[in-house]
């Protein structure tokens, strides 16, 4: 076992403080990590805050992991000692099952087994996420990272790249397609980004009157403020596809009535309840569809990372030390960043 240095919540809602915990040695299939950087995701927030139910404490956070190999097993293949190398939400899942099979771990029958805030397949050892020193995480569940990609913008494609490149690959977004992303934080922003590279026209549609001078950057050809209801209805009908990144639970109503005929809007960010009721009309008029997505495998996560590098695609990123992972969390939670919050885990180092 290694001892690693780290920072965790002790209890639920209670602020992160400097901990010390184990990790196994590699094993023979192991990557080890040394991490220079880690994302921080709103599903952080969420899971310490136990917005999804009991959680377990203590919790290091953290799933949009880069970091450099350090050591492997001998019988690791995908990866070398001194390469960039990438973890996002999941370290295990059982491998066997008709999703496993078919490369969809995400959605693992016997259930995936989450970075942290969750117990290992051995049943008893509790998994501790990147806002730490290093990780070991078995070779499936570890990307390789392109030396061209810069590394600071290329944690949050480990969670919040793969969440909106799947369902935008899955829905086959191209040219052609107008397609809204709803919510610009670190998941809508690289809607935005992917929607466009695959050559979609795109539609910021947010709350927040200001980040529309953020669109031409981000590569949206409109803006679409939610809240103004003549701007919405004036785009009723007209969308191929969206992709709801809200954090909270919402109404839906106002959004499905953005949709085509036949079209389809994805959630990815409310786990809870949407309230108020979602109207049948809204659905049965236009045969139109709410689906959702989890993530995204490992192969997918691969080829989200290397398109990012062939395309030059990474996040917008405002980087913070570890020591003030407090302040961070608070200002996401207020919806102030702009658009990931990366930490630099050099800081735990030099800062211990
Ligand atoms: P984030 O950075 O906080 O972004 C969420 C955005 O939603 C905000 O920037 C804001 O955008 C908008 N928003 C916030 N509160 C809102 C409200 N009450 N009503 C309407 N819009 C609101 O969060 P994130 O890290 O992108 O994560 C988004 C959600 O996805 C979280 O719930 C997270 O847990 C979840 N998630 C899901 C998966 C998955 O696999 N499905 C993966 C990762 C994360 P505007 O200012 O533009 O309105
Ligand atoms: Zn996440
Ligand atoms: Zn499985």
């Amino acid at each position: 076992m290694v001892q690693i240095r780290g920072y965790a919540a002790l209890h639920a809602n209670t602020p992160l403080v400097p901990f010390t915990f184990e990790r196994r040695s590699p094993g023979p299939h192991d990557v080890e990590i040394e991490i220079l950087y880690t994302g921080i995701c709103h599903s952080d927030l969420h899971q310490a805050h136990e917005d999804w139910g009991p959680a377990l404490f203590p919790m290091v956070p953290g799933h949009e992991i880069i970091g450099r190999v350090t050591a492997v097993g001998q019988h690791v293949k995908k990866v070398k000692v001194g390469d960039y190398a990438g973890v996002g939400c999941m370290v295990d899942s059982c491998r066997r099952c008709s999703a496993c099979e078919a490369d969809l771990e995400q959605f693992c029958e016997e259930g995936m087994t989450l970075t942290y805030n969750a117990v290992a397949r051995d049943g008893v050892t509790p998994t501790y996420g990147g806002y730490s020193e290093k990780i070991v995480v078995e070779e499936r569940f570890v990307v390789h990272v392109p030396e061209t990609l810069d590394l600071e913008g290329a944690a949050p494609l480990l969670c919040a790249g793969i969440t909106t490149y799947s369902p935008l690959r899955h829905w086959k977004i191209g040219p052609g397609d107008k397609v809204g992303i709803i919510g610009l934080g670190g998941l809508g922003h690289m809607g935005v980004k992917f929607a466009k590279a695959f050559g979609a026209h795109v539609v910021m549609i947010t709350t927040s009157p200001e980040k529309g001078k953020d669109a031409k950057r981000l590569g949206a050809d409109e803006v679409l403020l939610s809240r103004d209801g003549e701007a919405m209805a004036e785009q009723a009908g007209s969308f191929d596809f969206l992709l709801d990144t809200v954090p909270v639970g919402h109404d839906l109503n106002p959004y499905m009535a953005l949709l085509k005929r036949d079209a389809t809007l994805c959630l990815v960010g409310a786990l809870d309840e949407l309230t108020p009721a979602l109207s049948g009309g809204n659905v049965i008029r236009g045969r139109r569809s709410i689906s959702g997505s989890l993530i995204g495998g490992m192969a997918e996560t691969q080829e989200m990372i290397d398109f990012c590098a062939q395309h030059g695609i990474a996040s917008d990123v405002e980087v913070v030390p570890i020591q003030k992972v407090n302040e961070a969390w608070e200002r996401l939670a207020k919806n102030d960043v702009k658009y990931r919050f990366v930490i630099d885990m050099a800081s735990l180092r030099q800062g211990a």
